[in-house]
């Protein structure tokens, strides 16, 4: 669990805070996915989750670590496993295989153990033809699968991911959301992620909006998008899956609520179950 108590930022020589008055609680096993408009404080949101930044005012706790308390750092560091924007500010070695183990090195991890992970690692991300390459010089959906990769290896109980995709083209987009897609099934992690894209906000558990450093919207993907009254106003648009099975329902289709994918559309005008006019 984390907790966030009454928090609020304010970087050194700021006229106005980047977060202010905090209060969350994020469950074990949630999926959380943390939107809202550029500069609403969504990066230095998630860099409190891990200690990268403190907070100003209130406490941020891990498991009950206060993030603040310096004695605190590297369990905190361990247990909250965090992904940027930019996988090269993540990539540190001259392989893939040394990059996923340079983490456990860190943790001072029995060397065995790290290559029992590494090789899991790599098959479960479907990085094997890649162990030998040189991480910067591979696409940018396949580095950030390695950085994720790197982090999992880790095992961190909180994977906590900072707009992961939005440098990456199609291709690599769609490469990562494979992998968190898979992740999301996974009922024992739990996931921060913040991301801008539709599709991948429906996905998630629970949606946090932020607009000028404050929660403004803490709920479900369904409540967020339907009726949707300030979605433009947060930077939002309605994933297009949803957005048919909203019209769908309206005319008397039975479309699963959660999570609305086109498989589900699909089904429903395959069965034909709507308003009389199947
Ligand atoms: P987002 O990720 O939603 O775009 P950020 O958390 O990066 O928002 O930024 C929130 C606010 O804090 C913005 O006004 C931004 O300019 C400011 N800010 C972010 N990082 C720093 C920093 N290191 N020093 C000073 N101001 C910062
Ligand atoms: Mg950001």
């Amino acid at each position: 669990m984390i907790e966030f108590d009454g928090v609020s930022l304010t970087y050194e020589g700021a006229q106005r805070p980047a977060l202010a008055g905090i209060d969350l609680t994020i469950q074990d096993g949630e999926s959380v996915a943390v939107v809202g408009p550029s500069g609403s404080g969504k990066t230095s949101f998630v860099r409190l989750l891990n200690a990268l930044h403190l907070p100003t005012g209130g406490r941020v706790l891990v498991d009950g670590l206060d993030t603040a308390d310096a004695s605190n750092l590297w369990k905190v560091r361990r247990r909250v496993g965090l992904i940027f924007q930019n996988p090269d500010n993540q990539l540190v070695s001259t392989t893939v295989e040394r990059e996923i183990a340079f983490g456990m090195e860190n943790l001072g991890l029995p060397s065995a153990e790290i290559s029992t992970r590494v090789e899991a690692a790599l098959d479960r991300m479907g990085l094997g033809r890649f162990r030998d390459r040189a991480p910067h010089r591979l696409s940018g959906g396949e580095k950030q699968r390695v950085a994720i990769a790197a982090v999992l290896a880790m095992r961190p109980d909180y994977l906590a991911l900072d707009e992961p995709t939005s440098l990456l083209d199609a291709t690599g987009r769609h490469e990562v959301w494979r992998v968190l897609d898979e992740l999301g099934r996974d009922s024992a992690r739990t996931v921060v992620h913040v991301t801008q894209f539709p599709e991948e906000i429906a996905l998630s558990s629970r949606v946090v909006v932020l607009a000028g450093g404050r929660v403004v919207f803490d709920g479900s993907p369904e409540q967020l998008f339907f009726p949707g009254a300030h979605l433009s106003e947060w930077g939002l648009a309605r994933p297009p899956a949803m957005e048919i099975a909203g019209e769908l329902r309206s005319a008397g289709y039975e479309v699963p609520a959660a999570p609305p994918t086109v498989r589900a559309i699909a089904d429903a005008l395959l069965a034909g179950n709507g308003g009389g006019r199947g």
